[in-house]
């Protein structure tokens, strides 16, 4: 487990080396390196290559708010174990909610919790081609 990273630890008009910004967030210094590699940009015109506080809080920032676990095509998500599942047994349930759009229901493989997603009923199609899938009717208020 990663813990989350404040970004807001970088003061925006200091500089860092590789070495101070690994220390400042708690991460190692190969860490570092590797968001250097995907795009933190860095200052290369001295050695050590420093980073701008700005940047570092500003790609932190983008990276965190992009990883925001998008879910795979054959994934629901646990609410409980708060992370992506793939359901148990690949069974799933398409539970309605309104004649277009409804939940995908299916039980969490590691909490044996109900994972769940949004679906709208084009996408029916689709996921039964992935999962086990039962259509539940509609029930009309
Ligand atoms: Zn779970």
């Amino acid at each position: 487990m990663t813990r989350r990273i404040n970004p807001r630890k970088a003061k925006i008009h200091q500089s860092y080396t590789v070495e101070e910004a690994a220390l400042l967030f708690g991460r190692s210094i190969p860490t570092v390196r590797s968001w250097i590699k995907k795009g933190l940009p860095i200052m290369r015109g001295q050695i050590p290559h420093l980073i701008l506080g700005a940047e570092l809080r500003e790609y932190l920032d983008k990276t965190q708010r992009s990883s925001k676990r998008p879910l795979a095509p054959n994934q629901l998500y646990c609410l409980k174990c708060r992370k992506p599942q793939a359901p148990y047994g690949g069974l799933v349930d398409y539970v309605p909610i309104s004649a277009k759009r409804g939940r995908l229901e299916g039980l969490c493989p590691t909490c044996e919790g109900i994972c769940n997603r949004f679906a709208s009923r084009r996408q029916l199609p689709q996921f039964a081609e992935i999962f086990d899938l039962t259509i539940r009717p509609h029930k009309s208020a």
